[in-house]
């Protein structure tokens, strides 16, 4: 089976997508079923890992590779368990320092740790397993997971639905970057809360400052692609707008000297900056930003546009790079499962972050929260606080 393991982790990308390929994988798929095999009729059923048996280890899925998933997976014992992860992505990524990688301070591998460094049984281990897929559904009553294979970008494969029996299923999968529902958002900014965020920053930001150097440009235009907006001034946001303006004065100031004059940072925010911090570190944060040029405008935006963004107030925001960064709300996974949620829409879990309502399934990190009858407060999304509730399940 190793070499559907390798293909999946690796997406290594196979050029034709003939009846075959699907065939070997349905194939494969079924071999790792413990159940009945289904009768040929059946084939059209998603197949999957089955039920583990008596004499089995019991198998603990995971679903997400974030702090949380990973810090518990670090701590599972496999000759106690077997471990299987899915996950869309198949490392963990240090969230803090990710702003770091967007200017060059820091390298792309510097940030993003593979999961089989994380909890190595998962790529060895028997029964142990790694699933580049989201899950879909959880059917609590048959205990199981409904997957989907990540296709994103490659024509590898269809997207490929599958299921896995649990005897522990721990949801771990995460928050989603809330828009609001602002018109234009999704198609037009940048977030960043993944390695592939932080390349698509880095690559339009190098492009900006070579387009704007070429002969004739007009100078609104210049200023326009020079214009780098970020919108959120929680601590994502003034502390990208920090990594941007030390880069705009160190490398650009150093190395861009035609356009230097042009590039600008501005940070918009609704509230206050910083609303959550205490009031002096809030105001440290203006002075250094101010100081080092950062624009801070207080306005809500309304409608982006490819090239502007307009706020509440009318006035337009040209821009040539747009980072949204204004916090974190339950994914539509997440709002989909038929489970008891806490204040705020997380999955919600009682003090042995269990999830009360069903048997044998658990839930940690951004998309859990506390139910409001155990009278703790909803734990915020931190990875400190996400890292922390990893070796508390273990000990659960
Ligand atoms: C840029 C940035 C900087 C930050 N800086 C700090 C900081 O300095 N200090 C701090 O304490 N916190 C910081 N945070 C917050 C911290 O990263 C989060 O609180 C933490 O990542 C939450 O951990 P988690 O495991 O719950 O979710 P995540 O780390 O978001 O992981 C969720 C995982 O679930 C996966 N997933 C999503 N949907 C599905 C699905 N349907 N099926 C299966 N898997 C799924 C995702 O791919 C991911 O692997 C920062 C966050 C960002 C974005």
């Amino acid at each position: 089976m190793f070499w559907y393991r390798n293909l999946i982790k690796l997406s290594t990308p196979i050029k034709s997508k003939t009846p075959i390929t699907k065939n070997l994988l349905q194939a494969s798929l079924s071999h790792f079923s413990t159940a009945n095999q289904p009768p040929a009729s059946a084939q059209a059923q998603p197949s999957g890992l089955g039920p583990t048996k008596p004499h089995d280890k019991p198998r603990v899925v995971v679903l997400g590779s974030g702090w949380a998933g990973c810090r518990l997976m670090k701590g599972l014992d496999p000759k106690l368990y077997d471990i299987v992860c899915v996950s869309p992505r198949n490392h963990m990524v240090f969230t803090p320092l990710l702003a770091s990688t967007c200017v060059g301070t820091l390298e792309f591998r510097s940030v993003a740790e593979p999961i089989a460094r994380i909890q190595p049984s998962i790529s060895s281990a028997p029964g142990s397993y790694f699933f580049l897929a989201n899950s879909t559904a959880v059917d609590t009553e048959h205990h199981e997971v409904h997957c989907e294979t990540v296709t994103d970008g490659t024509d590898t494969l269809d997207p490929w639905k599958f299921k896995i029996s649990y005897d522990k299923l721990v949801i771990a999968s995460g928050a989603q970057a809330s828009t609001f529902g602002i018109h234009g958002v999704k198609e037009h900014a940048i977030f960043l809360r993944e390695v592939h965020h932080a390349q698509e920053i880095r690559r339009k930001l190098l492009l900006n400052l070579m387009l704007s150097d070429v002969p004739g440009l007009p100078e609104e235009e210049k200023r326009r692609l020079l214009h780098c907006v970020v919108v959120g001034g929680g601590p994502t946001g003034v502390e990208f707008s920090g990594e941007l303006s030390d880069f705009i004065r160190r490398d650009v100031h150093e190395r861009y000297t035609h356009v230097k004059d042009y590039i600008h940072v501005t940070l918009i925010e609704a509230n206050e900056i910083l609303s959550s911090f205490d009031d002096r570190l809030r105001r440290y944060a203006i002075k250094h930003l101010t100081k080092s040029g950062v624009r801070l405008v207080r306005g809500i935006v309304k409608d982006v546009k490819p090239e502007n963004l307009v706020l509440t107030d009318g006035s337009e925001v040209p821009y040539g790079l747009l980072v949204w960064s204004t916090g974190v709300g339950p994914s539509p996974f997440v709002n989909s499962l038929g489970l008891p949620k806490s204040p705020g829409g997380r999955i919600g879990v009682d003090e042995w972050l269990r999830v009360p309502t069903v048997q044998d399934v658990f839930s940690i990190g951004d998309c859990s929260g506390f139910l409001e009858s155990t009278g703790k407060p909803v734990l915020p999304a931190l990875a400190q606080v996400q890292y922390r509730v990893g070796p508390k399940l273990c000990i659960n």
